[in-house]
């Protein structure tokens, strides 16, 4: 695996489309590995809004996992920086509730409490989200994939602002 230096041109990208796109579009369109697109949202300190990071989240977590996660020196390297870990505690601290919610339907799941269903707008099973309408209500959740899921964080977001 072979390191490129991030162009300023890549970068700028990189910022311009870190809240529309996940880590794996970005690894295909820019070339590059996903650790390396994890490493440089860190490292550059893009500000991701908090969608977008529940996603990331969420991959993280299945990643320990995944085929990608034991990859390379690259994985292993930002594993060890503080920047990414500091990232999410930051975020758990900033969304308690959040993180509580998302805890609960982790271990509901693990648990065999729920079962996880395809995405209700679209009807894909891979990448589903639990979208919470209100994050009292732990275990009310709709299940969509990751793509409907931003779509309907965006609409929710352009209601409120009206
Ligand atoms: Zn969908
Ligand atoms: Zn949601």
């Amino acid at each position: 695996m072979e390191k490129r230096p991030w162009t300023a041109e890549d970068l700028r990208f990189m910022r311009d489309n870190v809240n529309t796109l996940d880590n794996s579009e970005l690894s295909r369109i820019l070339g590059r590995t996903e650790a390396a697109i994890k490493n440089a949202i860190c490292w550059y300190d893009m500000q991701r809004d908090h969608v977008v990071v529940v996603y990331m989240r969420a991959n993280s977590q299945s990643g320990e996992k995944s085929v990608h996660w034991k990859g390379g020196p690259t994985a292993r390297k930002i594993r060890r920086r503080p920047s990414c870990r500091e990232y999410t505690r930051v975020y758990r601290m900033a969304y308690p509730e959040r993180e509580l919610a998302h805890r609960v339907i982790r271990d509901s799941k693990r648990k065999g409490n729920i079962k996880e269903q395809p995405c209700e707008i679209c009807g894909t099973i891979v990448n589903i989200d639990a979208h919470h309408s209100d994050y009292s209500k732990m275990l009310d959740v709709r299940w969509l994939c990751r793509s409907c899921h931003i779509h309907l964080h965006q609409r929710l977001e352009i209601n409120q602002s009206v």
